[in-house]
């Protein structure tokens, strides 16, 4: 079951409400390009259901997470990343600079990455 919170602008992403460069949506995921890109390649992929952390989530979401993480692995094929490299990222709470409270995965790559992302 999909949960979504009225508030959440990911799950207005998700649901069309806003305007955004989704680059793959499935019943369960959708990604989409970060707005204020880091990298040449900066797609943030989301589960479609409102989870806000990786420290709120639980076993129950232990599949559909993984999901999230293969999508990201897909994506990166997709947009040709694979072969010279990527990092994926989760930022969880404040020292993490974590802005936005529902999990998404950071797919960065396009260029070399230091071990910083911000
Ligand atoms: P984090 O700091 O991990 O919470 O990352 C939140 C990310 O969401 C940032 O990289 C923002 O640039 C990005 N972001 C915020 N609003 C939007 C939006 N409407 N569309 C796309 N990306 C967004
Ligand atoms: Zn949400």
């Amino acid at each position: 079951m999909v949960n979504h919170d009225e508030n959440c602008i990911f799950c207005k992403i998700i649901r069309k409400e806003i305007p955004s460069e989704i680059v793959y949506q499935d019943e369960k995921v959708t990604a989409f390009k970060d707005l204020s890109p880091i990298a040449p390649v900066h797609v943030l992929i989301v589960p479609n259901t409102h989870i806000p952390s990786l420290s709120e989530s639980s076993s129950e979401h232990a599949e559909l997470l993984g999901e999230v993480l293969l999508a990201g692995a897909k994506i990166a094929r997709d947009l040709k990343i694979d072969q010279s490299g990527y990092r994926i990222v989760v930022n969880n709470g404040a020292d993490a600079g974590q802005t936005v409270f529902h999990i998404h995965f950071h797919l960065l790559g396009g260029r070399e990455l230091h071990f910083k992302t911000q």
